[in-house]
């Protein structure tokens, strides 16, 4: 086809209006630190605890974002505070499997590019979402797991630790307890494992407009080895895209068959429901449809947050332009989201 002179005007004035900064947005973080908490399994000094390094997070992820940083970057700074506090199933504290290791996963997604890096089953990187982004920006993949995993950290000079850094004595307990259920062939032991979650996650929306998602995890206590969750699988657990962030936690193999960050943000798309109706959807009707639990936080490019989980308690929290962090635990704790 010849392009007319017309045509040609009409590309030019596209490519310059595409060249016109973005209006600027007001930057938003909002994180999750696993669903499935349980009213009695929490003593007050960890539930503060939990509450200061959800707050810890939020500050670190809204510093990057103040600085004008992208909604990457703060995301990969909330996650990484969360992966260092041994009261979350993600870096240190992470949950055991069936054989006593900790086997990491993590995954993040640029929403601007629909760029997208994971990892999967590793054993001896302190913070697996520092590599899953390394994968991103550094290769020309998008997920690599175990043993090549750790080899192409080691290329990227991502720190590694001897694998009993990862290891607390609650987490060990939860296997030995998982494990004795199992042995007296307790008729609902892998429901009463899958309620130890506890997986870390982020979403952000930055000043230009752009957002990002983040998921990191030990998985599920007395997974067997192998075993993968839907945090670093891209859809399942962790998607952004121009107009919608989701990070899942929960019963990972239901997010998987129901590709659940992805079906958040394709209802939002395809049939304008707002990030709470989408997520409600997902998450309290067709995750416990098909018999599994947990929750999730969602972002939409304007600025609507929610946080659906079908739990007893989730620990999340949202930091807006004040800096001001908001945190809760528990159903019932009002924590009202911006332009919900
Ligand atoms: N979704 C994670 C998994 O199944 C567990 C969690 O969210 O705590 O691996």
């Amino acid at each position: 086809m010849k392009l007319t002179s017309a045509v040609l005007l009409g590309l030019a004035s596209l490519s310059s209006a595409a060249a016109v900064a973005a209006p600027a947005t007001s930057p938003l973080l909002v994180i999750h630190g696993g669903a499935g908490v349980e009213r009695g399994s929490l003593g007050p000094e960890e539930m503060q605890a939990a509450r200061t390094a959800l707050e810890a997070a939020l500050r670190k992820g809204h510093e990057a974002l103040a600085a004008g940083r992208p909604a990457m970057d703060a995301v990969t700074a909330a996650i990484t505070v969360l992966e260092d506090d041994p009261a979350f199933n993600a870096g240190r504290g992470a949950v055991f499997t069936h054989d006593g290791r900790n086997e990491l996963d993590a995954a993040l997604m640029d929403g601007t590019t629909q760029r997208a890096g994971a990892v999967a089953g590793v054993h001896t990187i302190r913070n697996p979402i520092l590599l899953a982004r390394a994968v991103m920006e550094h290769s020309p993949h998008v997920m690599m797991v175990g043993q090549g995993a750790e080899m192409f950290a080691a290329e990227q000079q991502i720190e590694q630790v001897d694998p009993s850094y990862f290891r607390t004595e609650k987490r060990w307990r939860q296997l030995q307890r998982a494990l004795r259920e199992e042995a007296a062939g307790q008729a609902h032991a892998d429901l009463e494992t899958a309620r130890h979650f506890g997986t870390v996650g982020a979403v952000a929306l930055d000043a230009q407009g752009g957002l990002a998602a983040g998921t990191s995890t030990g998985g599920m206590t007395n997974k067997r080895y192998g075993r993968v969750g839907d945090s670093p699988v891209i859809g399942a657990g962790t998607w952004a895209d121009a107009r919608c962030a989701v990070s899942g936690t929960g019963w990972g193999e239901f997010y998987l068959r129901l590709a659940a960050a992805h079906e958040i943000c394709a209802r939002m798309h395809y049939l304008g429901e707002s990030p709470a109706a989408a997520g409600e959807e997902v998450i309290v009707r067709q995750v416990p449809g098909l018999g599994g639990d947990g929750g999730a936080i969602v972002l939409s490019a304007d600025g609507r947050a929610a946080m659906p989980f079908n739990t007893e308690g989730m620990y999340r929290g949202w930091i807006g332009v004040d800096g001001v962090p908001h945190v809760a635990i528990f159903t019932g704790e009002a924590l009202q989201m911006p332009n919900e």
